[in-house]
């Protein structure tokens, strides 16, 4: 199918333009949002994922992003994505980039390729290899090591805008959360202008990790990783993986709904979670997709960032 050519129906153009008289409501409160996304794993997804592209493109996020598969294994496909979703929407759009798999010169050209192509954000990440975090990180040879060396190369490259990850309940690699917020502090110093964390659902732990980064002089923002709830059973295997905390009263408040009660639950987990988060100061959010517009949208609405919106399938 050829992306570019398709032609969304009259409805959908009104709805866009609907969206986009609610990004002007979400502007006005100066709360800004960004919207992570990763490539369809199989091209009969590709439909449903520009439809969410185009949903929340058209909520006038401050930047969207597409990942880079594990092991380095989206490269072309997020390039492809990347340009297409900038020029199809005009909202900024972040390429992510992993050391993982590839030497620095191969990492060099992808970035150069970026910049000519007129993309000049990215999201800076050491990666994981194919098989997942559990299969133990050694780095490539001739390549980056860790993305604070991926950060200091890209920045010698060209002056992108540079996002890098956080991890307010520590990255499971981590030595120490001390040596783990000293990697951070390298990453920004190497020339990152923000940090996105991976997502949590312990607002007081959020708040800490804050407070800590601040005394370790940590200046840029930290921008809250938040992710809707989509299956409770794979929302906690990733969590498991990655380190994030689930806790008791989201298990007990989603386990045996059907599907309509759960994605409502999911809505209000998450929007309880943005106004604890609002109340600290935090004025920007990153939602992890999912490539799914209906609980993001949702979420936003209800937060006041746009008007509500029915969950639909
Ligand atoms: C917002 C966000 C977006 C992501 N997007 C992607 C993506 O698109 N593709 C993908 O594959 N993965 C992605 N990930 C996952 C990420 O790649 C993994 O969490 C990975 O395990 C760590 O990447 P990092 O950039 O945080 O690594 P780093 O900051 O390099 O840290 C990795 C680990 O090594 C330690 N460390 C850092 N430097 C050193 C050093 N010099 N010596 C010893 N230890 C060190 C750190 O404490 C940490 O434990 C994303 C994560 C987040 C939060």
């Amino acid at each position: 199918m050829n992306m570019i050519d398709r032609r969304a129906p009259k409805d959908r153009f009104e709805e866009i333009a609907r969206l986009r008289h609610e990004a002007r409501q979400i502007r006005d409160q100066g709360v800004a949002v960004s919207f992570e996304f990763f490539p369809p794993k199989q091209p009969a997804l590709a439909t449903s994922f520009w439809q969410a592209a185009d949903e929340l493109t058209a909520l006038g996020p401050r930047f969207v992003s597409v990942t880079y598969g594990a092991g380095g294994s989206t490269r072309d496909q997020t390039r492809t994505l990347v340009s297409e979703m900038q020029a199809r929407s005009g909202v900024p759009t972040a390429a992510h980039l992993t050391c993982v798999g590839a030497s620095r010169a191969e990492i060099d050209a992808i970035a150069d390729s970026y910049w000519l192509a007129g993309i000049n954000r990215l999201v800076a990440l050491r990666g994981d290899p194919a098989a997942g975090i559990a299969a133990g990180y050694t780095p490539s040879p001739n390549g980056y090591a860790y993305a604070d060396d991926l950060v200091a190369g890209l920045c010698r490259q060209h002056p992108f805008d540079i996002s890098v990850a956080a991890y307010p309940e520590v990255h499971p690699q981590a030595q120490s959360a001390q040596a783990d917020l000293d990697h951070l502090k390298r990453k920004i110093d190497a020339g990152a202008s923000r940090a996105i964390t991976q997502f949590f659902f312990d607002v007081d732990c959020y708040k800490r990790f804050l407070e800590r980064a601040a005394r370790a002089g940590i200046t840029v923002p930290i921008i809250p990783g938040i992710l809707p709830i989509r299956s409770l059973e794979k929302t906690a295997s990733i969590a498991a993986a990655c380190g994030a905390h689930m806790p008791d009263s989201i298990h007990a408040r989603l386990a045996g709904r059907d599907e309509d009660a759960a994605a409502r639950i999911a809505v209000d987990i998450a929007v309880d979670q943005c106004r604890a988060l609002l109340k600290c100061g935090v004025r920007h959010f990153h939602f992890y997709t999912l490539n799914r517009a209906d609980l993001t949208r949702a979420i936003c609405a209800e937060i006041g960032m746009g008007a509500n919106v029915s969950l639909r399938r």
